[in-house]
């Protein structure tokens, strides 16, 4: 029975009395990323899996530890069934969307943002789902550090706009394939003589991609790693001036940031700037956002050589922070009028009285329980409701009936002939200011 009744671990569940709180995010994520000039992409939740092995990158964990791969049961045509996987994160559909839809073609910079769920294998805890969400924003076709800039203000002015305080930036700089290529060499020495310590998947990173390995999340290697050398340390000219403007743009902005030469960021696209937010409300799991420029991915899945950037921001996180912050939410919808009914010809009127009232935007309620008058106000009070009317023979013959204020107890006579609605949306209206 248990497999029915609870939920996949991992995954979660959004109360409607909670929903608000998803709301909130999502409107106020789409109104800052337009402000910023990027517009929704919407792309399907499984991609081929070769997309993700291809971008996020064979060695790391994403790809070797984390993925939902799927594969249809009866393969058509008798060809080799598809390999599908749910997507771990949003950086490589959207950017394949943007090649498959010809995007590119369009006036660039080309600016996309994206409010998504994703799907990694880990071991659940206080932050870290198997089903989570992202709010993610990708740029392609601009190398300028000024969009470096842009995409770390568009966060910053998020988390503000969301009232979320004391958030850490840190940054940090990866290089490009020229740099890393001597950054990699001294990496691969420092590693390969404490090689017996390195836990297997180290070992086979040291092959593959010895950065991986600075992202190992074993005690033993991350001590190990501890005095490796640094990227930043090997960059190139352009790599230096690229980070070197960052830095002076971000200063220009007073936004403060940390350079940490530790972030190397855990997907394998990232090239030259990296950047997290980091919450210190939340526990272990810190990091909010986290991105950084990729500008050979698109290359890489076929494309022109395009120039591209992007972060990601972990919703399940930002609302954590935003509640242990104390921030405050969009309100969820109140009932405006129960309009309770003592007979069967006031029934009638109450359904179409309501109807009218919800053809103005109302959300307006009667009685569907076939209940009692005592249990019709226990429910009109139970959903909140803002005003109640009680129709009986009385109210039906003189056509008069009262309004009853829920908070104040105020009563009113109201009219329900034709100017019904009009009259109560006055009415409503201003409460509302006075209750402002
Ligand atoms: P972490 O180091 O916490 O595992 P990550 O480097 O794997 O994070 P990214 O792939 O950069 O994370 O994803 C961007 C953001 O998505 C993270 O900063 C985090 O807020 C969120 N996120 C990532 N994985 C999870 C998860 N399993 N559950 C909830 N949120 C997640
Ligand atoms: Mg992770």
């Amino acid at each position: 029975m248990e497999v029915i009744t609870k939920r996949p671990k991992g995954t979660q569940d959004v109360k409607p009395s909670e929903v608000c709180k998803w709301h909130t995010v999502e409107k106020i994520t789409a109104e800052t990323a337009a402000c910023f000039g990027f517009k929704e992409i919407r792309f399907p939740t499984f991609e081929n899996t070769a997309l993700f092995k291809r971008s996020v990158g064979d060695a790391t964990d994403v790809v070797q530890k984390e993925m939902y791969s799927v594969s249809a049961k009866s393969p058509a045509n008798g060809k080799d069934p598809d390999d599908f996987t749910l997507r771990p994160e949003g950086t490589a559909g959207a950017a394949r969307a943007v090649i498959e839809n010809g995007l590119l073609n369009e006036a660039m910079p080309q600016k996309v943002f994206y409010n998504i769920s994703c799907f990694r294998h880990e071991k659940p805890q206080a932050g870290r789902l198997r089903e989570f969400h992202q709010f993610g924003a990708e740029m392609y076709g601009s190398a300028s550090p000024a969009a470096d800039a842009d995409m770390i203000i568009m966060v910053k002015t998020l988390l503000e706009r969301l009232g979320i305080s004391d958030i850490e930036l840190n940054i940090n700089s990866i290089g490009c394939p020229v740099c890393r290529a001597e950054y990699h060499k001294a990496l691969k020495a420092y590693f390969e003589a404490r090689k017996d310590e390195l836990c297997g998947t180290c070992l086979e990173r040291l092959e593959k991609n010895p950065m991986r390995i600075l992202d190992c999340k074993s005690p033993i290697c991350q001590d190990i790693a501890k005095d490796a050398p640094v990227i930043i340390d090997y960059l190139c000219d352009e790599c230096k001036e690229h980070f070197e403007k960052l830095k002076k743009l971000l200063d220009l902005m007073k936004i403060e940031y940390t350079v940490n030469p530790k972030i190397v960021r855990g997907l394998d696209y990232y090239t030259k700037t990296v950047f997290e937010f980091v919450s210190t409300h939340i526990g272990a799991q810190g990091t909010i956002c986290g991105g950084g420029r990729y500008d050979g991915l698109l290359e890489q899945l076929g494309a022109e050589p395009t120039p591209a950037l992007g972060f990601a921001m972990g919703l399940e996180r930002l609302i954590m922070t935003m509640e242990a912050q104390g921030c405050e939410f969009m309100q969820d919808e109140k009932c405006s009028l129960y309009i309770a009914a003592m007979d069967e010809a006031a029934m009638e009127k109450a359904v179409v009285m309501t109807k009218a009232l919800r053809d103005e935007g109302y959300w307006a309620e009667y009685d569907l329980a076939g209940r009692g008058l005592k249990a019709q106000m226990k429910y009109a009070n139970k959903i909140g409701a803002e005003f109640v009317i009680v129709l009986g023979g009385n109210e039906l013959e003189s056509g008069m009936a009262k309004l009853k204020n829920m908070a104040t107890g105020e009563q009113t006579d109201i009219s329900l002939g034709d100017k019904f609605v009009d009259v109560f949306a006055n009415i409503h209206t201003a409460n509302m200011f006075a209750e402002a």
